[in-house]
């Protein structure tokens, strides 16, 4: 069975890059039906809405979804976009590339963020003049299910150091249930795992990020850990992520619509291609995602260059390189 690709580049260098990741899946010839969706700043000029009803469908009945950026409107796209396929897990891997400038170049770290709980579950309230509060949501079953997932990622891409990071000597009942969920899942398995505290581990991947492989971490310290981490490698221009749900995903690049090089034809499509791969790692294409993450590996280390890196190359000249290296 083929599977279709909702592709939805929305604003800025989104509408160039997405078409080069696009050209990198349809180079596989694997038989996927791309099919476009709008979304985003223009659409709501359009059509009153950044994210139609018809985008909101297209994402919902395919099997995976490839999204590019969107600028003004982000929130208003990507947040209900991510709850259509159901994110439960936010995956960011942060590596560090050779050949190019990075802070600590043996950085190689997975975040496996929990996605739907925590501080972001988005119940505040004001509940007096001046006073405002936040509940916290922790449940056992959303722990265990980033748990599982964080440590079968681990396994299925061979990586050996599995860290749970929480804050569970604080927040003893929320975070004492992520951490306690976690590790029952580690034993059950009957495999190692560390924890490691998240304030501590700021410092520590700050100072030894080739210690860690693969971190599960509660919502806010996955994505405050992970955009230390993209400091780490050199910024948020290389990064891809994915947002997997039960049976959907949306993969994305970190970055987001970069208006001042838009339209220029010389954004640096890695981040959108290795998101791809991400995609295709999900459907269980995983040799076709290793060809798809090497071949970018090979041209961000022989180049072409685009300007970002220092080079005079635009998108489809990097795209074209990599095309060329599978
Ligand atoms: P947005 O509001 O959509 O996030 P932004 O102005 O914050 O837009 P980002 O996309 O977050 O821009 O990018 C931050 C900086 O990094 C910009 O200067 C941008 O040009 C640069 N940048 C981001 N992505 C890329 C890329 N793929 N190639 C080259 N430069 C990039
Ligand atoms: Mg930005």
């Amino acid at each position: 069975m083929t599977a279709q690709i909702a592709v939805i580049p929305g604003d800025g260098i989104g509408q160039e890059v997405t078409p080069a990741a696009v050209d990198v899946l349809k180079e596989l010839d694997l038989g996927f039906e791309f099919v476009e969706g709008e979304a985003g700043d223009y659409v709501l000029e359009e059509a009153g809405t950044p994210l139609p009803e018809e985008t909101a469908d297209l994402a919902r009945e395919s099997d995976a979804t490839l999204f590019g950026a969107a600028g003004e409107t982000a929130a208003d796209v990507i947040l209900p976009l991510r709850e259509i396929v159901g994110s439960y897990a936010n995956v960011r891997p942060a590596k560090a590339y050779p050949g190019l400038e990075a802070v600590k170049p043996e950085t190689d770290i997975v975040f496996i963020r929990e996605n739907t709980q925590g501080v972001y579950s988005g119940i505040e309230e004001e509940i007096a003049d001046g006073v405002a509060t936040l509940t916290r949501v922790v449940t056992r079953d959303a722990s265990r299910k980033i748990a599982e997932y964080g440590f079968d990622y681990a396994e299925e891409h061979g990586y050996e150091n599995v860290t749970i990071a929480h804050k569970a000597n604080v927040m003893r009942k929320t975070d004492g249930l992520f951490l306690e969920t976690a590790e029952q899942v580690a034993q059950e398995r009957g495999v190692d795992y560390e924890t490691e505290l998240m304030d501590a581990l700021a410092m520590k991947l700050v100072m030894n990020p080739e210690d860690y492989d693969v971190i599960i971490c509660p919502n806010l310290a996955g994505d405050v850990l992970s955009d230390l981490a993209a400091g780490l490698v050199g910024g948020l221009g290389l990064l891809p992520s994915a947002n997997v749900g039960d049976d959907n995903a949306l993969f994305e690049p970190v970055h987001g619509s970069a208006p001042d090089i838009a339209g220029q034809g010389v954004a640096n499509p890695s981040a959108m291609i290795l998101s791809a791969a991400m995609l295709l790692d999900h459907l269980d294409y995983d040799g076709e995602a290793t060809r798809v993450t090497e071949a970018v590996e090979t041209v961000l280390a022989e180049g072409p260059h685009t300007a970002d890196l220092g080079g005079d190359a635009s998108t489809e000249e990097f795209t074209a390189a990599v095309i060329d290296h599978l």
